[in-house]
């Protein structure tokens, strides 16, 4: 029998980056993404605080595969902080690839944190950019409104969700991250990656199921 978990207000909905792009159709889609969007809407009825982030690039970012001459996309490359896998073009800022897909529905959300705004880094996580030192000002916010738990769901499961599910636990949360409610891409087998990680690190992966409240729409 698995754990029941009863939402309270210490408790938040982080849902991330279910923008057009991400979705069928969209420049960067992960696959089946936007079948997540009425189990996401469902689940963020039963939480009365809900954040959204948004991946919000301006041209010509370096996660582009576009900028970097001869380079195609889901090739790696070298940058200041590491190694960068390179994207199509995605998630420009002000078009309607960035903007939430059109069937999102959570008009309580109190947050949009966009992310991957500076044009020389990348940003997964919704805590960190990728450089792993700038912060976003997330655990700032959670902390001065004091949230405890932190429950994931969306864009994408290997990467979007897994950096910002394990910075909300090394940041003193805990994370918990909805399975169902997110979908993956799985390069070079970052899906198992992640798994591995999340049970290294105690970030729970959860069903939808066992979280309390009304019956959910899938
Ligand atoms: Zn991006």
């Amino acid at each position: 029998m698995s754990d029941k978990y009863s939402i309270g207000n210490r408790d938040v909905l982080l849902v991330v980056d279910i923008q057009n792009d991400f979705c069928p159709g969209g420049s960067l889609a992960v696959p089946r993404g936007d079948e997540v969007v009425p189990l996401i809407n469902s689940l963020a009825a039963k939480f009365a605080h809900v954040l959204l982030t948004q991946d919000w690039h301006p041209r010509g970012h370096l996660s582009f595969a576009s900028s970097h001459s001869g380079k195609k996309p889901y090739q790696t490359i070298e940058v200041a902080y590491g190694t960068q896998v390179l994207w199509p073009d995605h998630c420009l800022q002000g078009t309607t690839g960035a903007a939430f897909h059109g069937d999102l529905q959570i008009p309580h959300a109190e947050l949009v944190l966009r992310k991957g705004y500076h044009r020389e880094i990348d940003s997964y996580s919704a805590f960190y950019e990728n450089d792993r030192k700038t912060r976003t000002g997330l655990a700032g916010y959670l902390g001065e409104r004091g949230f405890r738990r932190v429950f994931l769901a969306g864009l994408a499961f290997d990467f979007c969700v897994r950096y910002s599910a394990e910075d909300a636990q090394r940041e003193g949360f805990e994370a918990i991250v909805i399975d169902e409610a997110c979908r993956g891409i799985d390069v070079n087998d970052s899906e198992a990656t992640t798994r591995k990680l999340f049970k290294t690190l105690g970030v729970r992966c959860i069903s939808a199921n066992s979280i309390e409240g009304p019956p959910l729409t899938t």
